[in-house]
């Protein structure tokens, strides 16, 4: 199967159950993105600032980009003229980053808090209490240039269902809560991203709005990784 047709066929399953599709190009050069991007395709997300920086300068400019891998403090500058979602913000440091050099860019940068569900050692992401204690901080309060859109979580990688949905049920009970307590009345805090190319039908049926896909739409990866 084609880039094109695999694409097609998550497309028509997802509108279905109106859950967004983010098409993970990590490892994939520009040509495999503009072959999906052809295709229809707009929301695509990367892991890595230098490569998300490299492909974002030679594809077409109404692509929406999502980093979704770890962002380091010092990079945030490269990607904050032009990035759509920041995924995987883990720390009120970070998001202190985001905001200046958001405001710097004139822009407001939608950004997920990524959540720790996973059983495992290497993962990032907040634990639950530092959920609740970064969005009752008074230095986040105070933040202007930076949107808490929802949050992200990536689950353990094994092949027990139990344990995968069990992980994505904690994170959408936290996001009911989060909602509940400091988004009453903000439309913009609805999404919950959660589910892979492997795990993407369980995080639906946990109440997944958004989810992120590499491997079963590129097939194999074309850059080495890093
Ligand atoms: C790579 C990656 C994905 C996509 O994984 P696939 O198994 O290729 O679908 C999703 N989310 C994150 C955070 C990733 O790093």
């Amino acid at each position: 199967m084609s880039i094109a047709n695999n694409l097609l066929k998550y497309k028509k399953e997802l509108d279905a159950s109106a859950v967004q599709l983010v098409a993970v190009s990590k490892y994939q050069d520009a040509d495999a993105v503009l072959e999906a991007y052809n295709a229809g395709h707009r929301v695509f997300g990367e892991n890595i600032v230098q490569e998300l920086v490299e492909k974002q300068a030679v594809l077409p400019k109404d692509i929406e980009w999502h980093l979704i891998g770890h962002l380091q403090t010092n990079k945030v500058k490269y990607i904050a003229p032009f990035i759509s979602v920041i995924e995987s913000v883990d720390s009120l440091k970070l998001l202190q980053e985001i905001n200046k050099q958001a405001a710097k860019n004139n822009r407001t940068i939608d950004c997920l808090l990524q959540v720790y569900i996973a059983d495992e050692d290497t993962k990032f992401g907040l634990g639950f209490d530092e959920v609740v204690e970064l969005l009752r901080a008074e230095e986040f309060t105070v933040l202007k240039n930076v949107r808490i859109v929802g949050l992200m979580g990536i689950a353990s990688n094994t092949d027990t269902e139990k344990q995968i949905r069990d992980e994505f049920e904690e994170l959408k009970v936290l996001f009911d809560g989060v909602k509940v307590s400091f988004f009453r009345k903000d439309d913009y805090f609805k999404e919950l991203s959660m589910g892979m190319s492997s795990d993407y039908k369980i995080a639906i049926e946990e109440g997944s709005t958004m989810v992120r896909i590499g491997s079963s739409i590129f097939g194999k990866r074309k850059i080495k990784e890093a």
